[in-house]
């Protein structure tokens, strides 16, 4: 690791007082840390932000939640008014890494970090998101664990939060303190930028502009709220796919749906056009089917991650099939123990 300086923050504007070239904000470490020690982040001074007043509550706010930058995943996915409200967010929460880390990994800082490119985390590696017009080691590399949507010729990382993706079809927006002193919100498509030819721009924060707070909309009693993660083992491990949704029925009809997607997007995916075919419209596979097929028109792929398309679609479908009240589809398991 290179010498760096540590500074402490009492306050946000101290905190944005320090802040200046080189300077990043430190909160529960388990992402920055691990990419200063590769030396993929050199950082020539840290901004150590915990010891900020105010910014560890969970409060309600217009009829929905505001949830502090330095509120704990542990402590957000075990809140009460979370789980009674919100159980989509805090079921993401608890499929993300490990009790250990969601206990020191904040809310601010699952919203900011990186991917999990293989090759942006080995300096050795040419990379376009860690030094622009480097090139992309992902170009004909390993490709499983990257994205096939929102995707481009500069880089195809994923994002990897699983907190996010709930957030993104809770439609959760983003409190932002500039440094001047003036509060701004901004949806999550808005907060993260897509690679496009500048990947190393990530979101719409300027330097040393900090994230404050989500805030939560007021919650949909009557719709039924799941996350669904497929992985390549049961915990701590990110998204192959997954699915966050809200789905509310009127009667044999669907009347709200919000659906957003991880493992596939290079921000959490989200796609209006998805919603609003299933809104109005009585539940069926062949509904999900072309949702499924609407929302991977204009996925890109190679050999090593075109199973996701296969895979986002029968997720969509389960979660969809469990969302609406359609029965299960047959998994063929009574086949196979008649054969065993
Ligand atoms: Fe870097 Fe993006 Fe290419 Fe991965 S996909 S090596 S993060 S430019």
């Amino acid at each position: 690791m290179r010498p760096f300086d540590y500074l402490r923050a009492n306050a946000l504007d101290d905190a944005a007082s320090k802040a200046g070239d080189g300077a990043q904000f430190i909160a529960g470490g388990t992402n920055l840390l691990d990419l200063m020690k590769l030396q993929v982040m050199t950082p020539e001074t840290v901004i150590d932000i915990n010891n900020i007043d105010g910014l560890d509550k969970i409060e309600p706010h217009e009829g929905g939640l505001k949830i502090g930058t330095l509120v704990r995943n542990a402590d957000l996915a075990a809140d009460p008014q979370v789980r009674r409200a919100y159980p989509v967010l805090s079921r993401a929460l608890l499929a993300g890494a490990s009790s250990q880390i969601r206990n020191k990994a904040t809310t601010g800082g699952n919203l900011l970090q990186r991917t999990r490119c293989p090759y942006f985390y080995d300096p050795a590696m040419a990379c376009n998101k860690r030094d622009p017009s480097a090139g992309c080691a992902a170009k004909g590399g390993v490709s499983r664990m990257l994205a096939i949507l929102g995707t481009s010729a500069a880089c195809r990382a994923a994002h990897p939060s699983d907190m996010a993706v709930a957030m993104r079809a809770l439609d959760a927006r983003v409190e932002i303190l500039g440094t001047d002193g003036a509060t701004r919100t901004v949806a999550l498509d808005e907060l993260y930028q897509l690679p496009g030819e500048t990947p190393e721009i990530e979101t719409c924060l300027e330097p040393g502009e900090i994230i404050t707070a989500v805030i939560l909309p007021a919650p949909q009693p009557n719709a039924t709220q799941s996350y669904r993660k497929i992985r390549d083992r049961a915990s701590y491990a990110f998204a192959l796919v997954s699915v966050a949704a809200l789905v509310e029925m009127d009667g044999e009809t669907i009347k709200t749906a919000s659906l957003a997607f991880g493992g596939i997007g290079a921000r959490p995916w989200a796609d209006a056009q998805v919603n609003a075919m299933l809104e109005g419209e009585p539940p069926s596979e062949e509904l999900f089917g072309r949702a499924a097929d609407v929302l991977l028109a204009d996925a890109v792929t190679d050999e090593g991650n075109d199973f996701k398309r296969e895979m986002t679609r029968r997720a969509l479908v389960a979660v969809m099939r469990e969302a609406t009240g359609m029965a299960p589809a047959s998994t063929g398991t009574d086949k196979v123990e008649a054969l065993t």
